[in-house]
């Protein structure tokens, strides 16, 4: 026993054993949820004992999620306290201050960097903070102390509008709870400068998961026409018109995530090299190819479609078909990137997916690059979901 101030949470007996190898996730049939487990307030730290008593870690509880326990810290007689947390996000800083010479990046990545569910992005003196687990929900204040004291941003916003807040019974909404929501913020990526809405804009507002993705497309894009589907804030557009694109069509449904697009092209001079359109990007395709457009850079990176397992063979079909109207766009000579932010599909099923796209379109093509998250997204070691994002990119003949 220990003598943590901490209620006791046991597992099942012989149900232990992923939890023991690595796993930072207990669900709800492993562990023993009598009465008094149950009416434990979502959030609370816990004892995580075995079967056999024998302590294991410090756990955040949530008997309302199908993830009952997430792993904070292995050491049982640990405290989670305001020190606990200033001491993780103190080492995530760390890490970015040696990936990175600016101060734009995924500042912390959930169970990647040891706070289950936290996630917070870092856009120069703003910050946008995830709160997606219950436990830090009930931290928000402790968080909020130790980004003050690292790096004492002027603008914060609690963002508590992820769809991982529903599964855990969490409610929506964001605020502005330092400094004055001033706008679009001004991100510094890839040689070029985006704008994030961090009030109203998608997730945090800008996707750092995609920056080497970015960079890797802009790198091959050099006097080359883009075609960039499913565009939103202009990411993949804005990074090619750095690296010298010739022009850069943008496609996307949200006409506020492409007014920031249009106005992020203006900001870098690239207004006479950007077009963005509004469209759903299945008809756009077919319209595009009834006009007998082609580009030698195509990027499609959709939504997830896939988001859950049970949505996998309709999310496949989603892909498929956006790699099928994707193909006949790439120019000879060109390059495809297809990407897929859904867990569930494997980098394998995507490589698939474009495989027989070419085989349908008559085309040929060469795989160059499979790409990942950014480093700013540190994967759990034993958790294969959070190494979600996948961005190939062929060469088409
Ligand atoms: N490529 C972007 C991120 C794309 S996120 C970047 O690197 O920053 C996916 C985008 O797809 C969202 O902006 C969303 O508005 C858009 N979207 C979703 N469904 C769509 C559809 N049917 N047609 C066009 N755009 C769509």
């Amino acid at each position: 026993m220990t003598d943590a101030p901490y209620p006791v949470l046991r597992t099942r007996p012989k149900r232990d054993g992923r939890f023991r190898d690595g796993h930072p996730w207990v669900y709800k049939d492993e562990l023993v949820l009598d009465r008094r487990a149950r009416g434990l307030a979502p959030g609370t730290v816990a004892v995580l004992e075995n079967s056999e008593r024998q302590p294991m870690a410090l756990v955040a509880v949530n008997p309302d999620s199908g993830i009952a326990a997430r792993d904070l810290d292995r050491d049982p007689t640990a405290r989670i306290d305001a020190g606990w947390v200033h001491a993780r996000l103190e080492r995530a800083l760390a890490l970015r201050d040696r990936l990175f010479d600016a101060p734009f990046y995924r500042l912390c990545h959930a169970e990647g960097d040891g706070l289950p569910g936290l996630v917070i992005d870092r856009m120069g003196s703003a910050v946008s903070v995830q709160p997606n687990a219950a436990w830090a929900e009930t931290m928000v204040p402790e968080i909020l102390s130790a980004l003050d004291a690292l790096i004492a941003p002027e603008t914060v916003v609690v963002n508590r509008d992820s769809r991982g807040r529903t599964q855990e019974g969490l409610e929506g909404g964001r605020d502005c709870v330092r400094g004055a929501d001033q706008g679009p913020v001004r991100v510094l990526l890839n040689g070029a400068t985006y704008l994030a809405d961090l009030m109203s804009g998608q997730k945090t507002g800008v996707y750092f998961d995609q920056r080497p993705n970015h960079a890797f497309v802009a790198g091959l894009a050099k006097g080359r026409e883009v075609l960039d589907v499913f565009g939103h804030t202009g990411g993949f557009s804005l990074a090619c018109l750095a690296a010298g694109a010739t022009r850069s069509l943008c496609i996307d449904s949200s006409e506020p995530a492409l007014s920031l697009a249009t106005d992020a092209a203006d900001l870098n001079g690239f207004s006479e090299r950007f077009e963005a359109r509004r469209a759903d990007a299945f008809d756009a395709m077919r319209a595009l190819a009834e006009e007998g457009r082609s580009f030698q850079t195509v990027v499609c990176d959709p939504p997830a479609f896939a988001p859950s397992k049970q949505a996998l063979v309709a999310g496949m079909r989603a892909y498929e078909r956006t790699a099928r109207l994707a193909v006949p766009l790439v120019e000879p000579g060109g390059t495809l990137t297809v990407c897929s932010c859904s867990h569930a599909v494997t980098p394998d099923a995507l490589r698939e997916t474009v495989a027989k796209a070419l085989r349908i379109g008559r085309r040929t093509g060469r795989l160059l690059r499979s790409g990942r998250a950014g480093p700013d997204h540190p994967s759990h070691p034993a958790l294969p979901e959070s190494g979600y994002l996948k961005a190939l990119t062929f060469a088409i003949d």
